[in-house]
C-alpha cells in the first residue's frame, strides 16, 4: 500500500482537481446537459468486465460467475438479436423449425464479430465486484479484468481467419488479449514504446497465453516508437489497432499518481493530439490496401477523438496518397445499446459515455478502411 502523503507535502494543485476543472470547462460545452451525469459517473467506482481466457480451463469459474448473475454480454446480445431475427422470419415465412435448426453460434454472430471474444459483466445497475482470477492447473488465469467497453475496439476491428494484426500501442495488453481470443490471427505484432510497459505486456501474455503460442512465428513483441512504423513496415497488416495514449479521463479525475494533469506534465498533455495524429498516420501506413485501422482512446475529448481522425484522413490523402473510408459502427452500437451508454449523433466514430447504471468508458473508437 502507498502511504497517504503528509498534508505539508500534498501538491498545491492536485492533478485530479486540475483535471476536473479542465473537463468542466471543455466537456460542459461538448456534452451539454449530459455532462453532469457523465461527470458524476466518472467520479464513482468504475464497472469492470471479465474477459474470458479461452486458453485456460474456464468451466468452473464461468458457472460460478453465471450463478451470481453475470452474463457474457457479447454472446447474449448477439443471441437476442438472432432470436429477434428468427421471430421476424417466422412472421414472414410462418414456420421457423427449419430456420432454428441452422442457427448456431457461428450463424447468429453478425459478420465480423468473433464468437470467441467473451466478456462477463454483472447486470445493468449491479455494482458487484469480480474477485481476482486464479490460475488453473496449467498456471493460466481464467479471466482478465478490464473496462468492458475496451472490448468494443477489439470486436470492431473485425479480425478474420488468417489475418495479420498489428497492435501499435499495446501495453499492458488487455485489447491484445481480447484479439488473441478470436484464435483466428495468423500473426500478431504487439508493440509499445515504453520498455517497462512492454515488460508488463509480456507478463500479461505469459500469464494468459500458452507458451507454444508465444514462441515461434505467431507473435512478435516489439518496443519501437509507433510513429516510425511507416518507415519500418508499410502496406503490411490486415488489421491495425491504434489505441493511443490520451488523457485517460477516468484515471485523471480519480488518481493523483501518474496523472497527466500534473503541472510538470502540461507540455506532454498539450502535445497529445499531435502524438495521436502521428500514431494514427503510422498505423494507416502499416495497414495493407483494403486493410482496416481502428483508432481508440479512453477520453471524451473531441480534440483527441474526431479531430485527430479528421486530420489523419485529410493528411493521409494529401500527403501519403492514401484514401480512407470511415466504417459505419452503428450496427455495433445498436447491438450493444443495452449494455453501454453511447453518445448520440457523433460526426465521426462512436463514444461510450459513463453512466451510473452502466459505468463503463469513456471509450472512443473510429474504424477506417484503406481504399488503396
Ligand atoms: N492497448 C492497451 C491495452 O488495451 O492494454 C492500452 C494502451 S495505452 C492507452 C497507450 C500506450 O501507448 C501506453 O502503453 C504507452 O506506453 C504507449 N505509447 C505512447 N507513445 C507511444 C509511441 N510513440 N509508440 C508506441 N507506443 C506508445
Amino acid at each position: 500500500r502507498v502511504k497517504t502523503k503528509w498534508a505539508g507535502s500534498l501538491p498545491k494543485y492536485p492533478p485530479t482537481n486540475l483535471a476536473l476543472q479542465h473537463f468542466d470547462a471543455t466537456y460542459k460545452l461538448q456534452l451539454g446537459r449530459e455532462w453532469p451525469s457523465v461527470r458524476a459517473s466518472m467520479l464513482c467506482e468504475q464497472k469492470y468486465g471479465a474477459l474470458v481466457n479461452n486458453f485456460a480451463t474456464t468451466e468452473g469459474f464461468m458457472a460460478h460467475l453465471q450463478s451470481q448473475g453475470c452474463q457474457d454480454f457479447v454472446s447474449c446480445t448477439v443471441r437476442e438479436g438472432a432470436q429477434e431475427r428468427l421471430q421476424t422470419a417466422a412472421s414472414t415465412h410462418g414456420n421457423t423449425s427449419s430456420l432454428e435448426s441452422v442457427v448456431d453460434d457461428q450463424d447468429i454472430v453478425p459478420s465480423g464479430l468473433s464468437p470467441n471474444i467473451k466478456c462477463l459483466v454483472f447486470p445493468r445497475g449491479d455494482i458487484s465486484r469480480f474477485k481476482p482470477s486464479r490460475p488453473d492447473k496449467y498456471g493460466l488465469l481464467g479471466y482478465y479484468l478490464m473496462d468492458a467497453a475496451s472490448i468494443l475496439p477489439a470486436l470492431a476491428l473485425d479480425v478474420q481467419e488468417g489475418h495479420t494484426v498489428l497492435d501499435l500501442c499495446a501495453a499492458p495488453g488487455g485489447k491484445a488479449l481480447a484479439l488473441l481470443q478470436t484464435q483466428a490471427i495468423r500473426f500478431l505484432c504487439v508493440n509499445d514504446i515504453s520498455a517497462s510497459r512492454t515488460l508488463r505486456l509480456r507478463r500479461v501474455l505469459d500469464r494468459y497465453v500458452p507458451k507454444g503460442l508465444l514462441a515461434g512465428d505467431k507473435l512478435r513483441i516489439t518496443s519501437f516508437d509507433g510513429r516510425k512504423w511507416g518507415e519500418i513496415e508499410r502496406d503490411t497488416f490486415d488489421r491495425v489497432l491504434v489505441d493511443v495514449p490520451c488523457t485517460t479521463d477516468r484515471h485523471s479525475v480519480m488518481e493523483e499518481e501518474n496523472n497527466i494533469f500534473n503541472r510538470a506534465r502540461t507540455k506532454e498533455r498539450q502535445r497529445l493530439p499531435q502524438l495521436q495524429l502521428e500514431l494514427l498516420l503510422a498505423g494507416i501506413q502499416a495497414a495493407c490496401p483494403g486493410g482496416v485501422v481502428l483508432y481508440s482512446t479512453c477520453s471524451l475529448s473531441q480534440l483527441q477523438n474526431w479531430y485527430v481522425v479528421d486530420r489523419a484522413i485529410h493528411l493521409a490523402r494529401e500527403e501519403l496518397g492514401i484514401s480512407l473510408q470511415v466504417a459505419d459502427l452503428r450496427p455495433l452500437t445498436q447491438l450493444f445499446k443495452d449494455t453501454f451508454n453511447f453518445a448520440p449523433d457523433l460526426n465521426l466514430g462512436q463514444l461510450v459515455l459513463p453512466h451510473l447504471t452502466a459505468n463503463f468508458g469513456p471509450i472512443y473508437m473510429c474504424k477506417l478502411q484503406r481504399l488503396n
